[in-house]
């Protein structure tokens, strides 16, 4: 039997929520393994661009999905919701150009002859990211919101069972008792399932709330069942088991609205805004001397965090310091503000946010380290057990380390294979480098701080002066 590879993404998961009440089946994968302390996000880390990440291994400035919301480019006066797979496969008709910018797993795992499968309980725009030409590589992807939002293998497998809850919890747990009892058995090379909380609870009942909790709670346990089955059968030797968080959650203290804002500022005039815990400004043309002015006017709010712009003024950090400067990304790139101080529920992390989420709710996005602070977890025959990786780890070193499991020569992706939890690769000799970006004018200061190891570059918190 050949190794095959499964990655099991709680999303939104924070590790400072990994404890034995919430999540006592991750501990116990945990210790099976080896548990990467200083997993990190992409930004802005949201979901379906963390996917895209997942998927192909790259940066954002490389896979080009920058945002959750972004400007349609052939009509930049509309946002595309890439939460929805309609209205990402409108835009590639519109632009008769493929949604992200490099091959995916799906692409190469097809293009070597194995099978790849997508099964997921986020939104529907979520599930098609993960695998864009499932159809054309005639793989299945399938969504828990409906045979619609499935590839035709997917929607085919609808036909053969009950149909899933609409509850986000136990849609949850529908999906991965879907693995366990149809896949586990004998799963396909790779396997990605993704189970849309604790994230939605997060957002919806509050970060921390004991709803939220129960949430996790329930998928831990689902994860806990799958976890007994693998260690009970012969898939115990040829399955590694991943667990990853797509991003974390900060607790929204404030709101801002920043299009009432913006409104009556000349230099707003024609630009196009997305805002949520981060936001993107396009400018018409990109005006160079439009960029300056909206940058410098967000440095003088005070409800905004970073700010990052090309040629901005002398307060404002260049885009490609976080990894945002891809041609459908905004000219200017900003967050909104938050700080490591604790909410009002004692959890570390209180920001701003500009949406229709309530106080209390938690929220993602920016740059904060409890939104960019996730889980990753690596367990089966080929990993080193019981360990604790310090190294710098992220999202985008998910694929490589698959293909170097599954033993796929891939494409050069911006991650690395994670040699450091491995038991036969060889670990090259590299040290974590401290980065720290810095830029201030006029009584407005900001901070980004980096760490790079080799040639890859993970983002640890940014922050207003
Ligand atoms: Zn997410």
């Amino acid at each position: 039997m050949t190794t095959t590879f499964l990655l099991v993404v709680f999303d939104g998961l924070r590790p400072d929520m990994v404890t034995l009440a919430n999540t006592p089946n991750l501990l116990r994968f945990a210790a099976m393994g080896t548990r990467f302390t200083r997993a990190r996000s992409v930004f802005p880390s949201e979901t379906r661009v963390c996917t895209a990440t997942v998927t192909t291994g790259c940066q954002p400035r490389r896979h080009g999905l920058i945002a959750n919301r972004f400007a349609h480019p052939a009509d930049p006066g509309r946002l595309i919701d890439t939460g929805d797979k309609s209205a990402l496969q409108a835009m590639q008709r519109d632009l008769g150009q493929d949604l992200l910018d490099v091959p995916t797993l799906g692409d190469i795992l097809a293009a070597a002859g194995r099978d790849f499968v997508v099964l997921s309980s986020g939104s529907t725009g979520q599930a098609h990211v993960l695998n864009p030409h499932a159809e054309a590589n005639g793989q299945l992807t399938l969504s828990a919101h409906g045979p619609q939002a499935s590839s035709p293998l997917g929607a085919a497998l609808f036909a053969e069972l009950a149909p899933p809850p609409t509850a986000p919890v136990a849609r949850g747990v529908w999906t991965a008792e879907l693995f366990r009892t149809r896949f586990l058995p004998n799963p396909p090379a790779a396997t990605v399932l993704w189970l849309c909380e604790p994230d939605t609870s997060a957002h919806y009942q509050g970060l921390g709330a004991p709803a939220q909790l129960e949430a996790l709670r329930a998928m831990d346990a689902a994860f806990g069942r799958i976890l007994d089955d693998w260690q009970a059968g012969p898939q115990r030797e040829h399955l590694q088991i991943m667990v990853a968080s797509d991003h974390g959650h900060t607790t929204i203290t404030g709101h801002a609205d920043v299009a009432a804002a913006l409104a009556d500022l000349p230099a707003f005039a024609g630009c196009t805004l997305a805002s949520g815990s981060s936001g993107s400004l396009w400018v018409p043309k990109g005006d160079r001397a439009q960029i300056a002015a909206l940058a410098s006017w967000l440095t003088r709010q005070d409800w905004v965090g970073n700010v990052f712009a090309d040629d901005g003024p002398p307060s404002v950090l260049p885009r490609a310091a976080v990894q945002a400067d891809h041609p459908r990304a905004g000219q200017i790139v900003f967050t909104l503000r938050a700080t490591a101080a604790p909410a009002p529920s004692g959890l570390p992390g209180s920001a701003i946010y500009d949406g229709g989420l309530k106080l209390g709710a938690g929220t993602h996005g920016g740059l904060s380290a409890t939104e960019l602070h996730t889980v990753l977890m690596l367990a089966g025959s080929q990993v080193v057990p019981d360990a604790r990786a310090e190294w710098p780890a992220g999202l985008a070193d998910i694929a490589p380390t698959a293909l170097h499991l599954l033993g796929i020569a891939g494409p050069v992706m911006d991650g690395r294979v994670l040699g450091e939890a491995l038991r036969d690769a060889a670990v090259p000799a590299m040290a974590p480098a401290s980065e720290s970006w810095e830029a201030a004018e006029d009584g407005y200061s900001q901070r980004l701080a980096r760490t790079r190891l080799g040639g890859q570059v993970y983002l640890e918190y940014g922050e207003r002066g």
